[in-house]
């Protein structure tokens, strides 16, 4: 990593992380809905891989904003919570304790966006960055809270307890 020296270096490293994860996320999602038995669940996949592709473009917008190139940084917790996801993948047998699985994984990648989400918002802000970059940035990480939510009814609605 190369030095960072103040806040706003700090948030450009931070959107080029999550640039990066939002690039393998579109990369995990298929394979996620692929494997997904609840025709809900692989919809639900199928629907936030549309999402995860329009968020790429807003972030090159972000980019554009801020007049920097539109670049990844290798982020080691991403390719971390997808791995495991694969583990999840290759090794439960029973559809339904798969689709728990893959909702768990799933929540764990939603988690870890609205908590960079939310730190560039916040950020953005202290920064008084443009407000069209706040904006692009807010409206990702509602679609981050809202597929976690629908996420979680789709445990609780029933997915989970097929699978105990
Ligand atoms: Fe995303
Ligand atoms: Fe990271
Ligand atoms: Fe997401």
């Amino acid at each position: 990593m190369a030095k960072i020296t103040n806040l706003n270096e700090l948030f450009v490293h931070t959107l080029k992380d999550i640039y990066y994860a939002e690039k393998q996320i579109t990369k995990a999602l298929p394979k996620m809905a692929k494997n997904a038995t609840a025709p809900q669940l692989k919809k639900a996949f199928e629907n936030h891989l549309a999402e995860t592709e329009d968020q790429i473009a807003k972030l090159e917008q972000v980019f554009e904003l801020i007049g920097e190139k539109a670049r990844g940084v290798k982020c080691e917790a991403i390719d971390g919570i997808i791995e495991e996801g694969k583990g999840h993948m290759e090794d439960i047998e029973d559809d339904a304790t798969l689709d728990a699985g893959l909702i768990a994984s799933a929540q764990a990648v939603e988690h870890y966006e609205i908590t960079r989400y939310g730190t560039l918002v916040s950020w953005a802000e202290t920064l008084g960055l443009d407000q069209k970059v706040i904006k692009l940035l807010s409206g990702i990480l509602a679609q981050e809270e809202a597929t976690d939510q629908k996420l979680s009814s789709l445990g609780e609605a029933g997915l989970n307890k097929m699978a105990a």
